[in-house]
């Protein structure tokens, strides 16, 4: 696919990246990083996309687990880090330079200053996309990050509940702001299927999302269940994009990615 349709304005700012994507949302907990590093390896896997995935969330980490990269990069002639790879995506995290129960207790500079070695001073090849799986919120480091980046689009993930929707909203309209265009809503934690007896139960809700993106005129892009198994795949390191690929969660997935 054509991914440079997608671009903004004036295009992604890093050399050899076509198009840099946010995975975003208002709240912390609601599966984004979850929803980031499924869609990369489902854009690598079944979209057959030359993929990086960035953690931008500083504070809180998440790649090194659930993509079990656990080495320090090693750094290039150039002077520039070689990102990690693992399930066919190029990966780079402050958890990979940093000990892993060591606080960052940095103020904003710090994070801006680390967040510019994680993207300009690595050495990411030719992507077609690079997956940014965004800090929680609405705040300085989310508009700067947005802005320095020259994003091609953001994605919003929320659970059905109104609080989180609340906080998704925001998370759009921040967006929407500084001109990076939404490529839609993702629902996650959208329903519970009972493994025993089949049934179903809204256990946040459900359909806030779709509501939501109605409302505000975006893209609903689709809906996650609340499913064990994302959860053990996600702490094992193994996505169940590539784990279970037949599976309908898997299946969510891949169709969100071919809608971005
Ligand atoms: P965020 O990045 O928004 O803070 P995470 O992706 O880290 O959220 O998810 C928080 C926790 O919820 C993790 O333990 C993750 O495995 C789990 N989780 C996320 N999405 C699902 C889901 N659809 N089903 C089950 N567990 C999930």
């Amino acid at each position: 696919r054509e991914h440079s349709a997608m671009a903004s304005k004036s295009g992604p700012s890093i050399h050899g990246i076509k198009d840099i994507i946010a995975v975003a949302s208002g709240k912390g907990g609601v599966g984004k990083s979850t929803t980031a590093v499924n869609l990369a390896v489902a854009l690598a896997k079944a979209c057959q996309l030359n993929v990086g995935l960035l953690d931008a969330d500083i504070y809180g980490p998440s790649i090194p687990l659930m993509m079990n990269l656990h080495r320090k990069p090693e750094v290039s002639e150039d002077l520039k880090m070689v990102p990690l790879e693992n399930h066919g995506v190029k990966c780079m995290s402050i958890g990979f330079l940093v000990d892993k129960d060591a606080p960052i207790v940095w103020r904003g500079p710090m994070v801006m200053s680390a967040l510019e070695k994680l993207t300009r001073g690595v050495n990411w090849g030719n992507l077609d996309i690079l997956v940014v799986d965004m800090p929680p919120g609405t705040g300085d480091v989310q508009l700067s990050i947005s802005q320095r980046l020259q994003l091609s689009g953001a994605l919003i993930v929320s659970t059905p509940q109104d609080i989180a929707l609340i906080d998704a909203r925001r998370g759009a309209n921040m967006f929407l702001k500084v001109d990076v265009p939404i490529l839609g809503l993702i629902e996650n934690m959208s329903f519970f299927k009972c493994p025993k007896c089949g049934e179903k139960s809204d256990i946040f809700g459900h359909g806030g999302a779709q509501r939501t993106a109605d409302k505000m005129n975006l893209d609903f892009l689709g809906e996650i269940p609340l499913e064990i198994q994302v959860r053990s795949c996600s702490d094992e390191g193994s996505p169940i994009v590539m784990v279970s690929p037949d599976s309908l969660t898997a299946k969510a997935y891949v169709d969100v990615a071919g809608k971005v």
